[in-house]
């Protein structure tokens, strides 16, 4: 393989997320680039093809998707469709034998990790879940606080991210999204209390909260709180809710506090600390970031930084934290 080799990647679903974030930065990004879609919307083929010089043949639909296998100019197809097709998408992908990255959270249990894990190493490829903020300078920076001990040892992590849908969206149905806002933008409190401690939570505890819509929220739930248990005894209560917007990350360490506000979003990201210090960094797309990142991963033949097996471990904590809810007991988490 020539060492300048880019990766050609194929979008698999072409929506918010494709549209807005990904297929924009596959315009700048140095390893990789857009070389096709799989859509099953053909008024938006048109489109796509004059504004990526995407030729005929890089173009799929659902039901073709499988004949991807005999193109060799795509090398990773990247799953980008509501939660409850991550799965059958991303095993499609590894029997095609290409190289997937597949959006958060990686599926709806941890058996359909399971079996996307196993795709992937009878593949032989790739398996990387879409955890932009682990290529993000902010969010590095507050991991370098905390295993530095810039402000000593981490005492208690406070850290919430919610959003408001609206009406009609996929992400309030549990058979499309899995389940509510845990599942959706709680798995980035969960995801961040781990990197920045660098460990997995030994236990959960949960509480849910009668929903102030009781149509919009019949099978999910609008908000729900949950304390990470860490190993040596660090607890870090976690916040997630369909009814707001709000997304941050606060830590409470020996000598002074730093947090990350806004943590989570995709700019405008800032770091607080107790001194009255506040700092931003140069601009920069996270999501460049993270497909070259992960391009060069596919390139030197190595485990990705964000691979299946820790989204498998989200899914861990997800479930655990809904039993918690439901029972509201204290859950031990074996990975
Ligand atoms: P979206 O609804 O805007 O797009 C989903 C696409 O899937 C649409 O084009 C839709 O036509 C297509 N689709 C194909 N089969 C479908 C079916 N059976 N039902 C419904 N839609 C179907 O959603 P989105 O916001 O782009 O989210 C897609 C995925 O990306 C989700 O898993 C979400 O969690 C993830 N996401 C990640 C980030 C991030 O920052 N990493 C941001 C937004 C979304």
């Amino acid at each position: 393989m020539s060492s300048d080799k880019k990766f050609g990647v194929a979008l698999v679903g072409l929506g918010y997320y494709s549209t807005h974030q990904l297929a924009h930065a596959l315009l700048q990004t140095e390893h990789c680039y857009l070389a096709g879609v799989v859509t099953g919307s053909p008024k938006k083929i048109p489109v796509w093809k004059e504004k990526y010089s995407i030729p005929e043949n890089n173009i799929y639909n659902y039901n073709n998707f499988d004949e991807i296998i005999s193109n060799p100019t795509i090398d990773i197809v990247y799953i980008v469709l509501p939660n409850h097709l991550h799965a059958a998408y991303t095993i499609r992908g590894f029997e095609a034998g290409k190289h997937v990255i597949c959006e958060k959270p990686m599926a709806l249990s941890v058996a359909e990790c399971d079996a996307m894990i196993a795709a992937s190493e009878k593949a032989d490829k790739n398996l990387s879940v879409g955890y932009r903020l682990h290529f993000d300078p902010y969010n590095r920076e507050m991991i370098r606080f905390a295993k530095e001990k810039v402000y000593g040892q981490i005492k208690s992590i406070d850290t919430a991210f919610c959003i408001t849908p609206q009406k009609g969206e996929w992400r309030l149905d549990k058979n499309f999204a899995g389940g509510g806002p845990l599942m959706d933008v709680g798995i980035y409190c969960l995801q961040a209390v781990c990197y920045v401690t660098g460990q997995n939570p030994v236990a959960v505890t949960a509480q849910s909260f009668p929903a102030s819509d009781k149509e919009k929220f019949k099978d999910i739930e609008e908000t729900i709180t949950w304390q990470m248990e860490m190993p040596g005894g660090l607890v870090a209560s976690c916040r997630t809710s369909y009814s707001e917007q709000t997304g941050y990350i606060k830590i409470i360490a020996e000598n002074g506090w730093f947090e990350l506000n806004p943590a989570f979003n995709y700019d405008g990201l800032k770091i607080n600390t107790s001194e009255g210090r506040s700092f931003n960094i140069r601009a920069f797309s996270q999501q460049v970031k993270q497909l070259d990142g992960i391009a060069l991963s596919v390139k030197n033949n190595q485990q990705s930084s964000v691979p299946g097996t820790m989204g498998r471990r989200d899914m861990k904590i997800i479930a655990a934290v809904y039993e918690a809810m439901q029972t509201v007991k204290r859950i031990e988490i074996k990975y």
